[in-house]
């Protein structure tokens, strides 16, 4: 009998759920909003939708092994205790594990969303093959997650791999965090088109302008890309600029933990060329020789499912993908 794992993605929007197969391919895709949902409410959809899921999944002949939670923030993975969660009122200190395994009668494994997403690449996407892999992704703010030897890195406290928190310039600008001059603030969503418009309206000149103020297109990091391949110099120093940034987090990454690859997701790494011909150059003149032969700069594989089918990857990574 096929064994397979249910996935949950928390979201700050959005929850996403599926039926994760051991080849990491993700079957009878749902959703629901998490707005509006109170801690209670949103339990008791959650254990109704895997109970759903679970049963799609006996029709198909399939055993579900467990389910698989990736929830934002600090978590003790070992107790499945939610720390906080920003947009559920009442999601205080939550024993996540305990409730869903009472509820639903089945092994369920709960990890940070950032870890989990690293371990979804590692078994099923750009890290399969490797050992040791360190997966960032860049957003609005930047996940990261380390796996060591083939197991994902938690640290003493299960807090490791905050990676969007390296300082690289300690004068930098003011992070979420409290601290200055973090990766986060740099290589971020939000960062990147602020920095673009604040040098736009000092009156440097680029294509951007044009399109910006033609048909209200809104300046995004993939618009920017765009014009970066069209050898627009502004947008060209731009991605630059950023590939030197997330090159200075990245060589002292791999000067530390000597990953074989590092995989890089989320919307600023889906520029292609425009990111990663300036940042693969840099981080070879960062890091040291030995680390910049050994790992590779590579993006992430899984795309839109990633967020479920690494929370799937968490049962797997306890109960092995076979029978
Ligand atoms: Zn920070």
């Amino acid at each position: 009998m096929k064994k397979v794992a249910i996935g949950v993605d928390i979201g700050g929007t959005n929850i996403r759920l599926g039926i994760v197969g051991p080849d990491g391919k993700v079957h009878d895709r749902v959703s629901f909003l998490t707005a509006g949902l109170g801690r209670a409410r949103l339990l008791s959809r959650l254990v109704r939708h895997i109970s759903i899921l679970r049963k799609l999944a006996a029709k198909k002949g399939w055993k579900t092994a467990g389910a698989g939670v990736g929830a934002p923030g600090p978590i003790d993975v070992e107790r499945g205790f939610v720390y906080f969660f920003p947009n559920i009122p009442g999601w205080k200190d939550t024993p996540l594990k305990a409730l869903l395994k009472k509820r639903l009668g089945m092994p369920v494994a709960v990890d940070n969303d950032a870890n989990a997403l690293a371990l979804g690449e590692f078994f099923f996407g750009a890290g399969r093959g490797a050992k040791n892999i360190v997966v960032l992704t860049l957003g609005t703010g930047v996940g990261g997650g380390i796996i060591l030897d083939g197991k994902l890195f938690h640290g003493h406290a299960y807090s490791a791999a905050e990676i969007g928190h390296l300082v690289i310039n300690e004068n930098g600008p003011r992070c979420g965090c409290g601290n200055r001059g973090c990766l986060e603030t740099y290589v971020g969503n939000g960062y990147f088109v602020r920095e673009a418009q604040r040098r736009l309206r000092a009156g440097q000149k680029s294509v951007l302008r044009q399109w910006t103020a033609r048909a209200g297109q809104k300046l995004t990091p993939l618009l920017a890309a765009r014009a970066a391949r069209a050898r627009d110099a502004f947008a060209v120093g731009l991605w630059r600029e950023t590939a030197g940034h997330l090159a200075s987090a990245l060589a002292g990454l791999a000067n530390v933990l000597n990953p074989e690859r590092i995989v890089l997701g989320g919307g600023i790494a889906q520029n292609g060329a425009v990111l990663f011909g300036p940042l693969r150059a840099a981080f070879r003149k960062k890091a040291f020789s030995v680390a910049t032969h050994s790992a590779k700069i590579v993006p992430a594989a899984l795309g839109l499912d990633a967020g479920v089918a690494g929370a799937g990857a968490l049962v797997y990574a306890r109960q092995g993908r076979g029978d």
